[in-house]
């Protein structure tokens, strides 16, 4: 189908992208690199009638090292995460997300912060960002905010980011000491996760000192396993110990049921993966 008529601007700041959506209230929407919300679109599922196009702010656009963080803009694409070595070096979960997430011409054209802001359960970035305690940048109106990761996603489809407001950028701490895997799975090659774990950890002299373990595709939002993580404190990082923590990974999640598995699968593959997830993490 083809979408309803709307007019589009392509500002060179994020200055006057946040003016053009002052301007037009919530008769406008923001696209990045246009894989999600074009089908959205085409299917008339929305029918802004300003799309504002944030192609054109090349200050949105890279990854960047910021001492204590690297900071990854928000209309950085796939693709040029992936290779960055910035990130490679100091958040290589992300790397690995980004690896299996879409296909090539997805990852050339969707953006880090359009995947973020998108806000599908089922996206590859959002338990990385949880683990990595990542902290999301929103401007509006009133100038910036920021919003730690545990608070950005906020429903189905829904996150920190209000109406009239960009996220701009991600900051991803630095952390030494921690290790962090990603694990995924799918039935078939560039699959959405039908569930994906993504956990990080901090192991002095073989015992886990602190631990983050984010689910995709177990609710609404990405979620944190918080029971995982407290019963990770203290363990020494062996397969049994491991493995007893991740048994409660499903704990306070409601996956969904569909034709790739149904919400039990999905509970079962929540702790396999887990545990897999913390013991590459730790290098085990
Ligand atoms: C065939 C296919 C397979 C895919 N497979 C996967 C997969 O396996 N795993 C996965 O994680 N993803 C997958 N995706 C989604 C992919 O990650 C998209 O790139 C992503 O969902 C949207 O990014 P985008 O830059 O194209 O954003 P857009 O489609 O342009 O925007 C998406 C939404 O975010 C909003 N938005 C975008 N940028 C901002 C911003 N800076 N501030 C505020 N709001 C903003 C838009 O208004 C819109 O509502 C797939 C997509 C396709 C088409």
């Amino acid at each position: 189908m083809i979408p309803a008529k709307f007019d589009y601007v392509a500002p060179a700041t994020v200055e006057e992208a946040l003016a053009a959506l002052a301007e037009a209230g919530d008769d406008a929407k923001v696209i990045a690199g246009g894989q999600s919300l074009l089908p959205v679109l085409r299917m008339r599922l929305n029918a802004p009638e300003l799309v504002v196009d944030l192609g054109k702010i090349e200050a949105l656009r890279g990854v960047r090292d910021d001492g204590d963080a690297i900071v990854v803009g928000a209309m950085t694409t796939h693709a040029d995460v992936l290779h960055d070595p910035l990130v490679r070096e100091n958040a290589f979960v992300i790397t690995k997300a980004v690896e299996q997430l879409a296909d090539p011409q997805v990852r050339h054209r969707g953006t880090f912060g359009g995947a973020l802001a998108h806000a599908d359960p089922a996206g590859d970035l959002g338990a990385p960002a949880l683990a990595l305690d990542a902290e999301f940048v929103i401007a509006g109106p009133g100038g910036t905010r920021t919003v730690p990761a545990v608070d950005f996603f906020v429903d189905l489809f829904a996150t920190a980011v209000e109406e009239g407001e960009l996220l701009t950028e991600v900051r991803i701490p630095k952390r030494a000491g921690w290790g962090a895997h990603y694990e995924k799975f799918v039935r078939v090659a560039h699959q959405w996760p039908i569930v994906a774990v993504a956990a990080a950890v901090q192991v002095q002299d073989g015992t886990i000192r602190e631990a983050r373990v984010g689910l995709t595709n177990m609710g609404s939002t990405p979620l944190r396993a918080r029971s995982v993580e407290a019963a990770l404190v203290g363990q020494p990082a062996t397969d049994d110990a491991v493995r007893a923590a991740a048994a409660s990974a499903a704990e306070g999640t409601n996956p969904p049921s569909d034709l790739n598995g149904d919400a039990d699968y999905r509970r079962h593959l929540a702790t396999v993966l887990t545990r897999r997830a913390v013991l590459a993490a730790a290098g085990s």
